[in-house]
């Protein structure tokens, strides 16, 4: 396996951005040393975890399967199931193979896994509880299976790119900071990007991701720590103020974009009694709610105190509800035996605005301008 890529990559953008500075009087000079640095030693591919941890599997398509030393063993056609056998073996339709691992490279650029197509290699791996499937594949093509999941499809192709350069940003900053031994550098849901693979790609989805080919952000020539969410009610919030993170780029900034989103400013109503059974089953045992208020931060709730009891914001929300409690920017009041919450925007509010984002692709906007508005003083640079 090559889990040794992710360090290349690291000091190959490292070295790549570090040419663009050194040379930047030499236009000449940093094309041909981006270029060598390019074809020579860039690796983008990336490997996202797209099924863990199962006792069999079940792929189908027309692949060539490789042993872990890179060997051809043998090739797969049609429907067939994986699962682990004595001795460390892997089965393959029946027949055993050497583990730990064995990869499929399909004829026709992809392949189904679990029932879901996916571009690019794919690895299964013996892993703790039974088999991981890893797919690998270049970082445009899993651009192009995230951004649909994270954007509404019909938005301006301008909000699009924005995404795509987004996505990408994320996705080489993930891998760049994964730990060397890691199996995979993704994770397919929420706990990085969804991922849906190919059904869940789009012509200007793909129209978006090729036009911004290469592109990221970037901060002392390294990848950027780059956030987003979905509405953020008239300004974003400091990756400080949220998460303690303190991030040059990641500051507020005026949003008058967002106005579209339904949850530009919203108002959801509880029973007090609901509210405090699920805070105690959060483990706070607040008993029944006399008094609720917010302790307030630079710019957003940092804290609900509840009868006394100071619940810090991220934590209220998870135990409440992130879809009731949309955001950390919100008033409360407790009146009637009911709880009260009026507040501005959907997420965490830290970095891009996605209805922002869309609202100024449909102002005139290009891609540049809305990730310079958002991520100010993150730079834009081409890796490849
Ligand atoms: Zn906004």
């Amino acid at each position: 396996m090559r889990r040794s890529s992710s360090r290349s990559l690291s000091s190959v953008v490292a070295l790549l951005f570090s040419f663009s500075v050194l040379f930047a009087g030499n236009d000449i000079l940093t094309e041909i040393l981006k270029s060598e640095a390019t074809v020579t030693s860039f690796d983008p591919t990336l490997r996202i975890g797209i099924v863990q941890n199962v006792a069999d599997l079940k792929v189908e398509g027309d692949a060539q399967m490789f042993g872990e030393d890179g060997r051809e063993l043998g090739a797969i056609q049609g429907e067939c199931r994986i699962a682990p056998a004595a001795g460390g073996k892997i089965a393959v339709c029946g027949t055993n193979y050497p583990g730990p691992s064995l990869t499929f490279a399909p004829k026709f650029s992809f392949m189904s896994v679990g029932g879901r197509m996916f571009r690019g290699k794919v690895e299964i791996v013996i892993s703790g509880k039974g088999l991981t499937a890893v797919n690998a594949l270049h970082i445009e093509e899993y651009v192009r299976g995230v951004i649909n999941k994270e954007i509404m499809p019909g938005w301006h192709i301008e909000a699009k790119k924005a995404q795509a350069v987004l996505a990408r940003t994320y996705a080489v900053h993930k891998k760049v900071m994964r730990p060397r031994t890691a199996l995979y550098d993704l994770d397919p849901t929420v706990l990085d990007q969804v991922y849906g693979g190919l059904d869940k790609e789009d012509l200007t989805a793909n129209k978006a991701v090729a036009e911004t080919r290469g592109e990221i952000l970037s901060y002392n020539d390294l990848p950027a720590e780059i956030y987003f969410h979905s509405t953020c009610g008239g300004r974003t919030a400091s990756g400080k103020e949220v998460w303690g993170k303190e991030v040059p780029y990641l500051v507020p900034v005026k949003c008058d974009h967002c106005k579209n989103s339904s949850l530009y400013r919203w108002t959801r109503a509880l029973s007090a009694d609901e509210v405090s059974k699920k805070l105690a089953a959060a483990g706070y045992a607040v008993g029944k709610l006399k008094k609720v208020t917010v302790e307030k931060g630079d710019l957003r709730v940092a804290a609900v105190i509840v009868n006394g009891k100071r619940i810090e914001v991220n934590q209220f929300r998870k135990a409440v509800g992130y879809t009731t409690v949309y955001s950390n920017d919100f008033t409360v009041t407790l009146s009637g035996g009911k709880l009260t919450f009026s507040g501005k925007g959907f997420g965490h509010g830290v970095g891009a605005c996605q209805y922002g984002m869309a609202g100024m692709a449909q102002a005139g906007k290009n891609w540049r301008e809305i990730l310079q508005h958002y991520l100010p003083g993150a730079e834009i640079r081409k890796m490849y």
